[in-house]
């Protein structure tokens, strides 16, 4: 394999390595031997230090019992909240790492609905978001009263404003990989005297993000996907420094409580952005995310973004032909307005192809209807690996691989 059917040499893609200013951070990942892993969009690898931050938490656990909450464990949703924040734009004390991304909605369209007293009450959801993000936001509305609306999707945003009170929104949509302009978005939501909740999830990590100078003043995003805290990790909420002291989110627990300790009958929120937290966490599983947020602090995210860029577009240039020949639909968005996953569509095989290819050691994933995608993250591929598997996508659909029945059988979590 010196040559793909394409002309892309593995010469041409082995020098591009050579000159990668990010190459070094592979080998800070545990990444098993023949996989070559597509799929950190959804779950990010394994830092290496992962493993040693847990076993230390663990041992502290064991020697220090209960003492380990004055010793980090306590403040660890916002000191990694800090480690965070120049990853995505935001300053010291904007960032907390927190409960899930669907609680953080909750509680941004709590405390933003909370303030105002007007006729604006409605919410507004992006069509072809994220589920989660639809639910919660119905979820919502049912107790408080509030009006739910979905924002069709490929819609003129401007048009859908009238009445809304807040807007939730994927900077990058989930399926297509498709790009939003978040400042200039901000700028029109809020000339509609609308707030808008930015859900990072496929940006966090992926590219860079300037949440202060984008004039954002909400956001949540995951740390399990391009930020690599392991499966499960807590989310971050951020809100600008200048909106932190405008009332209750509406989860109320102690551990956003201006004093935890005093264990006052009553709430009293905490005028900072810890007042987003509710209850106890999991010391364990931020170990791993503070082991895996240290390493970005040494990252440059511009970086990021350039290798991000080329490592999809070798894919496709890899792959050009193909599509068209097989009836597979390219829907990867031009890479000014791509965040870092190729999609492609095919309703009859796409998740017999994704099967086969992870038969093959190439984990990408599938959504319905017949979405496969491939995540990019340019800390732990090479365009060596990206080389390969644009190789074995072509082997899988020209040999007709994915017609084994078994490929066909749906698991639990595709
Ligand atoms: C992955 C993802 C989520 C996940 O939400 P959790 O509550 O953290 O499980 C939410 N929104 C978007 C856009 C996502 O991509």
């Amino acid at each position: 394999m010196s040559k793909n059917q394409n002309g892309v040499s593995l010469t041409s893609v082995q020098a591009l390595d050579q000159n990668d200013p990010l190459a070094n951070f592979k080998r800070r990942f545990a990444l098993p031997k023949g996989v070559l892993y597509l799929d950190g969009n959804s779950l990010g690898a394994q830092p290496i230090a992962a493993k040693k931050a847990v076993d230390d938490t663990l041992d502290q656990w064991r020697d220090e019992l209960i003492k380990g909450w004055n010793q980090g464990w306590f403040d660890a949703p916002e000191r990694l909240g800090n480690l965070l924040a120049p990853v995505i734009g935001a300053r010291r004390g904007e960032v907390t790492v927190t409960d899930n991304i669907t609680l953080n909605i909750f509680k941004l369209l709590g405390y933003i609905i909370g303030q105002r007293q007007g006729e604006r009450k409605a919410v507004l959801s992006e069509g072809g978001n994220f589920p989660t993000d639809g639910y919660i936001a119905q979820g919502f509305c049912r107790i408080s009263g509030a009006e739910h609306r979905f924002l069709p999707e490929n819609s003129d945003l401007a048009e859908h404003l009238d009445g809304v009170a807040v807007v939730v929104l994927s900077q990058v949509n989930y399926r297509t990989g498709k790009l939003r302009d978040i400042t200039a978005t901000t700028r029109l939501v809020h000339a509609h005297g609308a707030e808008v909740i930015w859900d990072l999830a496929h940006s966090a990590g992926a590219l860079p993000i300037d949440l202060n100078g984008s004039g954002a003043r909400y956001a949540v995003g995951c740390t399990y996907k391009y930020l690599n805290g392991g499966p499960g990790s807590p989310a971050f909420l951020y809100v600008h420094s200048n909106y932190q002291d405008q009332g209750w989110q509406p989860l109320s627990g102690w551990h956003g409580h201006a004093s935890p300790f005093a264990f006052d009958a009553d709430y009293i929120p905490a005028n900072d952005i810890s007042h987003f937290r509710t209850g106890t966490h999991s010391a364990i599983i931020y170990a791993a995310l503070e082991a895996s947020l240290t390493l970005w602090a040494e990252v440059d995210m511009a970086a990021v973004r350039a290798k991000s860029v080329a490592m999809s577009e070798l894919f496709l240039a890899c792959l050009g032909d193909i599509f068209h020949r097989h009836g597979i639909e390219d829907i990867t968005p031009a890479s000014s307005q791509r965040g870092s996953q190729v999609s492609l569509i095919d309703t009859q095989n796409g998740y017999a192809i994704v099967q086969a290819l992870i038969a093959r050691g190439v984990i990408g994933d599938y959504r319905e209807p017949g979405l496969m995608r491939f995540g990019f993250t340019p800390l732990y591929l090479s365009f060596e690996d990206v080389w390969l598997a644009a190789q074995h996508f072509r082997e899988v659909v020209e040999s007709g691989e994915y017609r084994d029945p078994q490929l066909h059988v749906r698991g639990a979590v595709t």
